[in-house]
């Protein structure tokens, strides 16, 4: 009963049940989704794999899927690679005896230091066979690689890829013809796009999740002979994307998955604390009237939006038994009678940067609390004056290693929601009553801990009032919450419709400020000759999976600023623009360095125009003749966003969204103005 191809031909002969899954396997799949954009047959080059690893090597399932999704751990593991090109190049050039320059040279011509991997070893001359390599050996590979520190750690990464390289594609004899970017042997040019990060295959990680949901129903389905319904099916995606979003674990969940089957997974995976989910997240909004559209007839409650460092904070009582052996060793840090973890926006452990508030924590939590999972603002606090202070403040707070005794800028908890409380999520209450249910399990410490101001008036003047009140108290404006009824439930790693985000100056911009990554500079002319004087800065699309250009921005640094930027970014040049990079070709419009994507910039904008040189939204039908994308007017820089990573940054639908939305209330603002620089 082997998994077929409509041919009826066994699509990998060589593996056999209960070995190791072959690496060329995934490769093969792989090969077989880049040569399309249907997402629909992705899913199903997709989902036949996994069916096939389920049913014959069911252990390499976690690491088949995180394979397929470019990571090695959740994130909350805080495991990174983190090679730049120039370790990767080292690293070809080393395991197949070509000079670095030729590597580079090559990586000129080509721009996709995968197939260059390819190419190299094609040359090479096979003196004896390395054993395949197999997922679970290549996963193994890649860890040691990630997690490899101390002396000689670069050196070493270096032979860690040698090792994988030098094993790659040894199955496949001859010569590889790599002007065919699509198909063909392929292992090592997939380990060299897992290394940078970017696997370019078009497969968004939602994509893997609903093929695994249907990889697992057909795989019990066939193990009862039967064949699973379409309500079967879509069942078992909506169980997974429910538990995903509560306890975004591989690690957890796939063990769980094929020992308990998909429709009692809800009984085995649910949100618990150690493990960090992906928080809610708001809509922009222009107005206040527009809130007020919204809400139409719906009860909802407004809230000071505090302007630090989203801080979710886990904790579990020592005594709770059965939940504390459950949650995982991320919550360790030992407070009071029990421990707790604190995670940023994206799921990084912030323990380190906050042990001041962890030893307090205690104080703040009720007799009867055994654990919970808050979602709070942590915000730098005047404890003179007793206020809060501007996000700048909390911006100059050590990021790692801090000692109680060190810390100079005090910080100031504000909880706005519970997700978890006494052994039980309460994610799909009401707001209303578990806001109720923050408020009887915590008290509040002046300057420590406090309960988000919130307030539930309905009228325009009331939340006009609140508005000013927020930005007095050094807020940036408010937070407008669904109160009541099953829609006003938290919706982990959304961004919903139930929470809008008005912000002060918003009347004057576009709604809200974006949030992009850097991908070139202009050097400087005149006073900023030493560092880079403006920069090219790009959204993200993640359906494609690429960079699309927004802007360029000279705008809004600092002397000190700039040479703080200058450091960072001259470490992560690189030769030319990585192939994942949508941007407009032509000399008058190259910057003069290219860099790895790694930072995201907050930027705000005058309003959004569309612009033949920028390629923002180009895939979203903003332009009837599909050749102009977005761009922003007078961009201007506001903060580095140390808590983003690039595919975290401004996706080009957000920025689509904006741009017609402004479209419906102004008409278009002349031709695209670049920064002044
Ligand atoms: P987004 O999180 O929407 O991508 P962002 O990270 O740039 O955008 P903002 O647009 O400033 O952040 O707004 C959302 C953030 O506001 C939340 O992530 C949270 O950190 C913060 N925040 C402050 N007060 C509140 C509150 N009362 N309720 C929810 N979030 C709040």
């Amino acid at each position: 009963q082997a998994v077929l191809t409509a041919k009826g031909k066994d699509p990998y002969p060589d593996w056999k049940p209960g070995e190791p899954v072959p690496y060329a396997a995934l490769c093969k799949t792989f090969s077989l989704v880049e040569l399309t954009t249907k997402r629909l047959i992705i899913m199903e080059h997709c989902s036949l794999f996994l069916r096939q690893v389920l049913r014959l090597t069911p252990e390499d399932l976690l690491s088949t899927v995180l394979l397929m999704i470019n990571k090695l751990a959740p994130d909350y593991a805080g495991i990174e690679l983190g090679i730049g090109e120039s370790l990767i190049m080292k690293a070809i050039g080393e395991s197949t005896g070509r000079s670095l320059a030729v590597i580079k040279q090559d990586q000129k011509e080509i721009g996709d230091l995968g197939l260059v991997a390819v190419k190299s070893r094609s040359t090479q001359p096979t003196m004896f066979k390395p054993k395949p390599l197999t997922i679970r050996g290549v996963h193994k590979g890649l860890m040691g690689i990630a997690t490899v520190s101390g002396n000689g750690a670069q050196g070493r990464k270096v032979d860690g890829i040698k090792k994988l390289l030098s094993a790659a594609d040894s199955a496949t004899p001859g010569k590889v013809d790599i002007t065919k970017d699509k198909g063909g042997p392929s292992e090592a040019k997939y380990i060299v796009r897992f290394l940078e990060g970017k696997l370019r295959l078009g497969l968004a990680e939602r994509t893997v999740l609903v093929s695994l949901a249907q990889a697992i129903v057909a795989h019990e389905a066939s193990l009862n002979n039967t064949v699973p319904s379409t309500t079967d099916i879509e069942k078992a995606e909506s169980i997974l994307k429910t538990v995903y979003s509560e306890l975004p674990s591989y690690d957890v969940i796939i063990p769980a998955m094929v020992e308990h089957g998909i429709m009692n997974l809800r009984d085995h995976c649910k949100l618990r604390p150690g493990v960090p989910l992906k928080p809610m997240l708001a809509k922009p909004t222009k107005a206040i009237t527009e809130v007020l559209d919204r809400f139409e007839g719906q009860t909802f409650t407004c809230e000071y939006k505090y302007d630090g460092e989203r801080a979710q904070i886990h904790y579990v009582a020592k005594d709770a038994g059965e939940e504390l052996s459950q949650s995982l060793p991320s919550a360790t840090q030992e407070v009071g009678r029990g421990v707790a973890s604190i995670f940023s926006r994206n799921s990084e452990d912030l323990s380190k940067k906050y042990p001041d508030i962890l030893v307090k924590l205690h104080t703040w939590v009720k007799e009867d609390t055994h654990s919970f999972v808050l979602d709070c603002e942590s915000v730098a606090w005047d404890v003179t004056e007793k206020k809060v202070l501007p996000f700048q403040q909390l911006m100059t707070r050590k990021k790692k290693d801090v000692k109680i005794e060190d810390v100079k800028v005090k910080v100031c908890v504000f909880a706005f929601d519970l997700l978890y409380l006494n052994g039980e999520s309460v994610v799909e209450k009401s707001l209303r009553e578990r806001r109720e249910l923050l408020h009887k399990s915590f008290r509040t410490i002046e300057g420590e801990f406090s309960f988000a101001t919130s307030m539930d008036g309905q009228e325009i003047d009331d939340i006009q009032t609140f508005l000013d009140e927020s930005v007095k108290a050094s807020c940036e404006g408010l937070m407008v919450k669904m109160l009541d009824g099953t829609e006003s439930g938290y919706e982990p790693s959304k961004r919903s419709r139930n929470w809008l985000k008005i912000k002060k100056d918003y009347l004057s911009g576009i709604g809200d400020s974006l949030d992009l990554v850097v991908l070139g500079a202009y050097y400087g002319k005149g006073k900023r000759t030493s560092v880079y004087g403006a920069f090219l800065l790009a959204c993200y699309n993640p359906t494609t999976d690429t960079y699309e250009t927004v802007c360029n921005i000279g705008t809004g640094f600092s002397e000190a600023v700039l040479e703080e930027l200058h450091k960072d970014l001259s470490v992560i040049v690189i030769d030319r623009p990585k192939p994942f990079y949508a941007h407009s070709v032509g000399n008058q419009h190259q910057p003069d360095v290219w860099f790895e994507p790694r930072y995201v910039w907050e930027v705000k904008t005058a309003d959004l125009t569309l612009s033949p040189r920028y390629k923002a939204g180009s895939k979203e039908n903003v332009d009837p003749s599909g050749e102009k994308g977005i761009s922003l007017r007078f961009p201007r820089f506001i903060k580095v966003r140390d808590d983003k990573k690039a595919d975290e940054a401004t996706s080009s639908r957000q920025v689509a969204e904006m741009y017609r939305k402004q479209e419906s209330v102004t008409k278009s603002k002349g031709p695209s103005v670049d920064d002044d620089f």
